[in-house]
């Protein structure tokens, strides 16, 4: 039985170096990435069901990856997390964002805000206000049309922290964004501490609408809590004309979603807003 043990134990040491060597040569490709220039951004529109038109669109990362084509984050963003390599990976989301949004503005759209996603680092990075406001001013923006998106989980990993930097960034004026809602085991009375201006209710919930009905339970309790909180609501995922109905009737403010527009490069997300806001 001991030296099965061991042999187990090998094995998944064997295993784990397996993991570790991967990672290594993810990371090592992430480094090369950030110098060559290969990530891109993608806009997702998110639509305003009072108006029908454009409020913002988010930015999500993409590797565009030599030889294996467009990779989603999904499979580079954990590593880029556990490699600190977030941090510079984040720096540079925020700045092509921005010079996006201003290249919006050059191009003669107005009134559309930049939803930007922070991981758990940049959060905890205490330069994230100071960096911000340098990019901000750098590209004539003002804070105000920006949207800083923060996940749930990241939120109450340290909510004290959260507390803090979520009240610095809202005293700047950039707006504030709770991401994956109803994933992550907030506590109610933290909810109330972070300076918060929407609640973001996760795809999955959204996916439940007219087949699930805790699913859809969840999706209403969300929207009634945020709007007693003064909080406005975006719904993620969505994807059918029946939960673009079931969300609009239960007062949701904001539709983000594949029904929409999946997440496009640039010039169509442009062509989405001009057609959306100024037909
Ligand atoms: P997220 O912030 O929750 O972003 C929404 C994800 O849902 C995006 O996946 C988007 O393409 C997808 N999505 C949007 N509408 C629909 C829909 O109707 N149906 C379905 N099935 N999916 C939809 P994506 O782009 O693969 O991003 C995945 C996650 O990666 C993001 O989730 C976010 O957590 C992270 N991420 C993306 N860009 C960044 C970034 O610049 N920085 C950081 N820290 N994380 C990022
Ligand atoms: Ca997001
Ligand atoms: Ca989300
Ligand atoms: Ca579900």
């Amino acid at each position: 039985a001991k030296s099965a043990g061991r042999n187990n134990f090998q094995f998944f040491d064997a295993k784990m170096n397996e993991a570790a060597l991967e990672r290594l040569g993810i990371e090592h490709a992430l480094r090369q990435a950030l110098g060559r220039d290969e990530f891109r951004l993608h806009y997702q529109p998110v639509i305003d069901v009072r108006t029908g038109r454009v409020s913002s669109v988010e930015a999500l990362i993409r590797w565009q990856h030599p030889t294996r084509g467009l990779l989603p984050p999904g499979l580079f963003i954990g590593v880029a997390e556990e490699t600190g390599l977030i941090q510079p990976i984040g720096d540079w989301v925020i700045w092509a964002a921005c010079r996006q949004l201003a290249d919006f503005r050059a191009a003669g759209i107005a009134g559309v805000k930049m939803a930007i996603n922070i991981s758990a680092i940049q959060m905890r990075n205490s330069d994230l206000s100071v960096l911000a406001r340098g990019i901000i001013e750098a590209y004539s923006l003002v804070p105000g049309d920006l949207v800083f998106e923060i996940t749930e989980s990241v939120a109450m990993e340290h909510p004290d922290e959260t507390v803090r930097v979520l009240d610095i960034l809202h005293d700047m004026g950039v707006e504030l964004a709770l991401d994956d809602f109803g994933t992550g085991y907030s506590s109610l009375s933290y909810l109330r501490m972070f300076a918060l201006d929407k609640l973001k209710l996760d795809r999955s919930f959204v996916e439940d609408i007219g087949q699930d009905i805790d699913g859809q339970v969840i999706c209403d309790a969300t929207i009634g809590l945020a709007h007693n909180l003064g909080l406005e609501v975006v719904a993620e995922g969505v994807e059918t004309e029946e939960q673009l109905a079931y969300l609009k009737a239960r007062g949701c403010n904001l539709i983000q979603g594949y029904l929409f527009s999946r997440p496009v490069p640039a010039d169509e997300v442009i062509a989405f807003i001009r057609e959306r806001n100024f037909p």
